[in-house]
């Protein structure tokens, strides 16, 4: 039963805010007046004060867990002293930008932003500007933000996969014809697009892990190929690391799988859940942003570099090398993979569990992990959302909708695993 004041609280929000949420997929169709209360470490708490732990962790910026007492601390102290000026530099940037170019491969030198969408928009940006060239390759299921160029073929009716599939409503044809689509780990179709359009392909960007699909862990030989082809053909190679930088290594997957792009987006993570951006790469590419007077590729942003904001970064990364994060949150992670298998193949219900280091998710369909966004299409959604429809009877939270990931964060406890499997035993057979 929800109380007054949740279901006054989500009506007055659907009254003046379009649908009553600020970002899409933050509304649940089974669960239209949740209000949250409160987040704190591994857990989150509803209008009624129930508490849930949380495994959606906002999409994963979290890492070390809701309102990490350290971050919020540089915050306080950070605002105490310094607010935004909008002209020069602060010691606050100057450190995170010295931290980014010694934990990632390819960063020489990095911009900050206010969010992953506006790095990826300035490395597109900056890809045509440098080659004067027109198209973007992406792969289906890759997500990259809310702009034109990227905002299509994320997830895809099977009627929908091979043509071009816009998330949204208002963008060019022209624009959407300029981004060729193709699926994620085929060599032979990175080998076609380069041989039919190499003298025209400015940039190839890909999540290095596709986890906006869930988990579909990349073959070292589609990286490599990528690194190659993009070299060849003189295009700019983008990670985009939003999700993988700093949740599976300090230096992303570029770190983990030995490619190093020309440019990377950064976002999520890094400041824990305070909003915060960047873009970085080779130096020779980034000296072309307008931030270097007299370079044309325009580069601005009111917000960014908030000294406050960028504490969150400096605390959360001075943690993150410091402290056994990694170590816990992979074994965790590691645990409830195991477990959840264990668990899947102990009532009889199909399902490949898988994810990498603290990212976890499991597909409700037979066979191997997948290798690209068709396999997933075998995957059965109902069960998937209702699967974790059932968990909230539980006392956990995970997004209940199809194919998005969970994420263990430092705050989360073995207790809490244990939890999340006896959980999952009684919530899977209920939703079958
Ligand atoms: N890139 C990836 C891989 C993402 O997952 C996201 C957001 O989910 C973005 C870019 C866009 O970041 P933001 O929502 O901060 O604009």
């Amino acid at each position: 039963m929800n109380t007054t004041s949740t279901v006054d609280t989500a009506q007055r929000a659907r009254a003046v805010i379009p649908g009553g949420v600020n970002s899409g997929q933050r509304s649940l169709p089974d669960w239209p007046d949740l209000v949250v209360t409160q987040a704190q470490g591994a857990r989150i708490v509803d209008g009624e004060g129930r508490s849930y732990t949380d495994y959606h962790a906002a999409f994963g910026p979290p890492l070390l867990g809701h309102n990490a007492p350290e971050v919020t601390a540089a915050v306080a102290a950070a605002g105490q002293r310094l607010d935004l000026c909008g002209v020069g530099v602060s010691s606050y940037e100057v450190e995170l930008a010295e931290t980014l170019a010694e934990l990632v491969p390819s960063i020489e030198k990095v911009l900050l932003t206010s969010t992953g969408s506006e790095a990826t928009f300035h490395a597109l940006r900056l890809a045509r500007a440098v080659t004067g060239r027109r198209l973007v390759v992406k792969f289906q299921g890759c997500y990259h933000g809310w702009h034109d160029s990227v905002s299509l073929n994320v997830i895809s009716s099977p009627d929908r996969i091979g043509s071009p599939d816009p998330i949204s409503a208002g963008i060019l044809p022209e624009v959407l014809a300029a981004t060729l689509v193709l699926p994620f780990n085929d060599v032979n179709a990175v080998h076609r697009a380069f041989a039919e359009h190499g003298d025209d392909i400015a940039a190839v960007i890909l999540e290095p892990v596709p986890h906006n699909i869930g988990c579909v862990l990349p073959d070292q030989e589609f990286l490599s190929t990528l690194r190659r082809e993009t070299e060849r053909h003189g295009s700019v190679l983008v990670f985009d690391e939003v999700i993988t930088g700093f949740r599976h290594a300090l230096g992303g997957w570029q770190e983990i799988s030995g490619i190093t792009p020309d440019l990377t987006t950064l976002g999520k993570a890094i400041a824990n859940g305070y909003p915060l951006g960047a873009l970085g790469g080779r130096a020779d590419l980034m000296e072309e942003f307008s931030s270097n007077p007299g370079s044309p590729v325009f580069f601005a942003g009111t917000y960014n570099g908030h000294p406050a904001i960028v504490s969150a970064a400096l605390a959360t990364l001075r943690i993150l090398r410091t402290a056994p994060v990694h170590d816990h949150v992979f074994r965790l992670g590691d645990r409830i993979r195991t477990g959840l298998a264990e668990v899947m193949a102990d009532v009889g219900v199909p399902a490949v569990v898988t994810g990498y280091g603290s990212v976890f998710v499991t597909y409700f369909m037979e066979g191997a992990p997948p290798r690209s966004y068709d396999d997933l299409l075998r995957n059965d959604a109902a069960l998937f959302v209702g699967y974790r429809q059932r968990l909230r009877e539980h006392g956990i939270f995970e997004l209940p909708l199809n194919l998005k990931r969970s994420h263990v964060s430092y705050a989360h406890t073995d207790a809490d695993v244990d939890a999340l499997l006896e959980g999952t035993r009684a919530a899977v057979q209920r939703a079958r």
